[in-house]
């Protein structure tokens, strides 16, 4: 019988290869492109549902990943149900996207809260954070592994690299792109630098047509169907699934269909059943959360770097407005960043965008307001802070009253982090802001080529004041304008709290 299941077995390895990179996941983010760094993992997490784009068409891979997003895709990788559930943390409510799967890890110990009752679910992951919920989602140490021991397992394994200094960088934030890579290394040995996991327990199928997959769920396609009595080699485990070579090949079944033990009453083996099987194993799938209208999540902020390449902007200073301009918007993306409100940049580098292409790339996106940063320049002499909005003819810009509530919004913020002269809110038809279809504000943060300004322009701890002042400015525009209530903890997330009406 033995050398019939190893006849079986070279058969059945030469039948069908699937290389288990390759992935036919329909979706395509436009910011994930063939040639993007984290394509191959990114899509095959999505294949499996385990990673989702924040909208259809956009992965946003450069954004930090949150506290919340890693434990739902951790949970997801685990099988988990994502259903939305009432926590012991203050900040979690049950509307949280991740509240299920938080619940869920905390009660496996994977995940912990703050001493205080809180989870910070908006708060960026560290690697450090990240090297620990690897570690006991996929049982590679005990649940109090150290940051140390679980960052050296993490390296050990090809999963993360250290840095040029030879240290983890267990302070540092991740990538959404990057957080990716890691999760997909964890789940996919094809994925790691280095190749350490053995194959070393001979374990047996105990079900027939069972579905030998590309990866731990059952959206992965699968490569063979094994039979009962199929002798196969063990290696680790996903959640409920199991990680095992099957000849040459490495691929998942659910862990309920393999044993120890050779089953007693091996059945010949058949060529493949004439009538369509059903899936052997109904393992629930999650969905990924798709967030009620009208949350935080749904709000989407367009930030616009003025200028760019062969663009420079206004010159003063020894400083080019366009550089200063994309370093305040990183600033102010940031902060965002650590909130469910998604943003979108026009330009994320150094390099030219028509206007066009940032109006109708706002438009694309379905921005609820358009901010776009500027620097000014004159005669040296001529200096401050201004913020422009259209409101000239409906013709164009319908949202009048909008704009100008978050010029005003903005204007005042931007006064309140540098203090400069205040050159007042005004009505103007700059391109951007009259051709946009949103709310839409133009603001100047400074004169480049005035020796007043510049003290604030050329120093990097005054421009990341200014990005969150133009992030506050977008909430309390939020507050007043649009009445939401929602926004206040996010103000309270940054130890700030909103304006006074003034619009
Ligand atoms: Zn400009």
């Amino acid at each position: 019988m033995k050398k019939l299941i190893g006849l079986l077995s070279l058969l059945l390895l030469v039948s069908i290869f699937t290389p288990l990179k390759s992935t036919s996941a329909n979706t395509m983010f436009s910011d994930v492109g063939t040639t993007h760094r984290a394509q191959e993992e990114i899509y095959y997490l999505v294949q499996g549902k385990i990673a989702s784009g924040v909208s259809s068409t956009q992965f946003v891979p450069d954004k930090q990943v949150t506290r919340g997003e890693a434990a739902a895709m951790i949970g997801r990788a685990l099988g988990m149900n994502g259903e939305k559930v009432a926590t012991k943390f203050a900040d979690v409510p049950s509307s949280n996207f991740a509240s299920g799967y938080i619940k869920q890890m905390v009660e496996r110990g994977i995940i912990s809260g703050y001493p205080n009752g809180t989870f910070r679910p908006y708060e960026t992951l560290t690697r450090g954070q990240m090297a620990v919920l690897m570690n006991r989602a996929f049982k590679y140490g005990g649940n109090t592994v150290s940051v140390a021991s679980a960052s050296s397992t993490l390296m050990d394994k090809g999963i993360a690299q250290g840095m040029a200094d030879g240290l983890f960088g267990s302070d540092l934030t991740i990538k959404r792109g990057d957080f990716a890579v890691f999760l997909a290394r964890g789940i996919n040995t094809d994925f790691r630098t280095t190749q350490t996991e053995t194959f070393d327990q001979t374990m047996y199928v105990n079900t027939n047509n069972l579905y030998f997959r590309t990866g731990p769920n059952t959206l992965y396609p699968w490569i063979q169907k094994l039979h009962s009595g199929q002798e196969v080699q063990y290696s680790y485990s996903i959640g409920d699934w199991s990680v095992i070579k099957v000849g040459e090949i490495v691929g998942y079944v659910h862990s309920s269909f393999i044993q120890m033990d050779k089953p007693l009453d091996i059945q010949p083996p058949v060529t493949p059943a004439p009538e369509p099987e059903p899936e052997p194993v109904p393992v629930p799938v999650p969905t990924p959360p798709v967030d009620s209208p009208n949350t935080l999540s749904d709000l989407v902020v367009i930030i616009d770097p003025g200028h760019g390449g062969t663009d420079p902007g206004a010159p003063g200073n020894g400083f080019l407005e366009k550089n200063v301009v994309l370093n305040i918007s990183r600033h102010m993306n940031s902060y965002f960043a650590q909130t469910p409100i998604k943003t979108f940049m026009t330009r994320t580098d150094d390099y030219f965008v028509t206007r066009d292409f940032r109006v109708d790339f706002a438009a694309k996106n379905k921005g609820d307001v358009f901010v776009s940063v500027h620097a000014n320049a004159f005669n040296g002499i001529a200096n401050g802070q201004e913020t422009y909005y259209y409101a000239r003819t409906a013709a164009t810009n319908p949202y009048e009253k909008q704009s100008r509530a978050l010029a005003i919004y903005m204007q005042n913020r931007i006064l309140e982090a540098w203090n400069l002269t205040d050159r007042g809110v005004k009505n103007k038809g700059f391109d951007v802001i009259r051709a946009n279809t949103m709310p839409a504000a133009l603001v100047e943060v400074g004169f480049i080529d005035s020796s007043k300004d510049i003290a604030y322009i050329q120093s990097e701890v005054e421009r990341e004041k200014m990005g969150k002042a133009l992030f506050l400015a977008t909430l309390d525009y939020f507050y007043h304008f649009d009445g939401r209530q929602d926004v206040l903890a996010l103000y309270e997330q940054f130890g700030a709290a909103p304006s006074n009406r003034i619009h």
